[in-house]
């Protein structure tokens, strides 16, 4: 599960036995900067293996597999079986063998199948349950894994299960290659760099591209889902902060002069008029960013003239604070107080040079600033 849903792939593209993910799948670029590859088989649109970037959970999941794997074999060339004489890369991770009272481990492969465990439907705790939310959404539904992908990007700062299982496997980050791609503002920009390239980068940009339609949209549909949810919690009163938070109340105010207008359309139709201008959210760890298409996209804080274009890459608790564009709450609070607490880790921890030292200290104080005009905003104690 892990493996699909943080690369947004399906299920096939995982586990089947011919196509899905063999032993020695995992390329090591650096071990260091972690930068991990597996080429993944894309069904429906390439048809061929595609490499990939992976994160460390995908790497530590991978090799897991590996170890299990690779006890069978030793079992095998123990037991004498003739499946040990197979190429260690011909097997697939998600095979497995049967225990025996005759034969200790079968000698047979056997296939993992999502579906074998749909009996575990029932249990709340189940994961797929929760990014699902609907039964009919199981195991056989082709695209569970991708909408869990989406929704995991969108909610994973202000999720508390999601950051829990950050902090056991510390390290989630869904910063691939898919999410730039996937970012329709940047799309043009890719597209470009690989305009650039030799016809070899060609197939690869065909794949990528026809990948990544199919996966925005799904994108659209959840980060619509959480926009309206948002929209409805503003209204109702939720505490929220950020230049968008007004602007939601300002227009629901407007809306509500209007007296045709039930309490359930009239949120509906804030939503539609929000939409409709084009706003859509973009996570960070601070809060969001509901830029989106809009017109009017001089007036955000990280508009630049110079160069005519917005840097995102900017975004920071205290250059998105002032912004028209910017929503948060609570929920991401605690994402600085996180960040503030890694930062004074590796500060205490020693080991960096002067102007490392000095730039760390710096961003500690920024963070620590904007956490608490955050929590003052938001009228909630400053507990750091
Ligand atoms: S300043 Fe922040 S909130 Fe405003 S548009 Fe830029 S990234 Fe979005």
């Amino acid at each position: 599960m892990l493996i699909t849903f943080m690369n947004a792939r399906r299920r096939g593209e995982v586990i089947h036995k011919k196509v899905g993910l063999m032993r020695g799948a995992l390329q090591v670029h650096s071990e260091k900067m972690k930068i991990y590859e597996v080429a993944f088989y894309i069904l429906k649109t390439y048809k061929k293996k595609i490499p990939f970037y992976v994160n460390e959970t995908t790497c530590l999941a991978i090799r897991s597999l590996e170890v299990i794997q690779t006890c069978y074999s030793r079992i095998d060339t123990a037991l004498g079986h003739s499946d040990a004489l197979t190429s260690l890369e011909d097997i697939p991770l998600f095979s497995y063998r049967r225990f025996s009272v005759a034969e200790c481990v079968g000698a047979t492969l056997k296939f993992f199948g999502f579906s074998d465990y749909a009996r575990d439907q029932d249990n709340p705790t189940n994961i797929i349950i929760e990014a699902g939310g609907d039964r009919g959404l199981m195991f056989t539904d082709t695209h569970v894994f991708r909408r869990m992908y989406c929704l995991v990007a969108f909610y994973r700062y202000e999720n508390r299960d999601i950051m829990a299982i950050s902090w056991q496997i510390c390290h989630m980050d869904l910063k691939s290659v898919r999410t730039y791609l996937t970012d329709p503002m940047s799309r043009k920009d890719v597209e470009t760099i690989y305009a650039k390239m030799p016809t070899e980068a060609e197939d690869r940009r065909r794949a990528f591209i026809a990948e990544d339609a199919d996966l925005e949209r799904e994108m659209t549909r959840v980060g619509n889902l959480k926009m309206a949810e948002e929209i409805d919690e503003i209204i109702s009163g939720e505490k929220y902060t950020g230049g968008f938070a007004k602007y939601i109340r300002k227009i629901h105010a407007r809306f509500s002069k209007v007296v045709s207008f039930e309490t359930d359309n009239l949120v509906e139709s804030v939503y539609h008029a929000i939409k409709r201008r084009g706003h859509f959210p973009r996570p960070y760890s601070h809060g969001e960013c509901m830029l989106g298409s809009v017109g009017n996209r001089k007036a955000a804080r990280c508009y630049s003239m110079a160069d005519d274009r917005h840097h995102f890459e900017d975004a920071s608790p205290s250059k998105c604070g002032g912004c028209r564009f910017h929503l948060t709450k609570v929920a991401y609070v605690e994402n600085l107080r996180l960040e503030a607490s890694a930062l004074r880790r590796e500060i205490e921890e020693g080991g960096l040079d002067g102007f490392a030292l000095a730039r760390k200290k710096r961003d500690l104080k920024a963070l620590e600033t904007s956490i608490a005009s955050l929590c003052e905003r938001l009228e909630i104690e400053n507990e750091g």
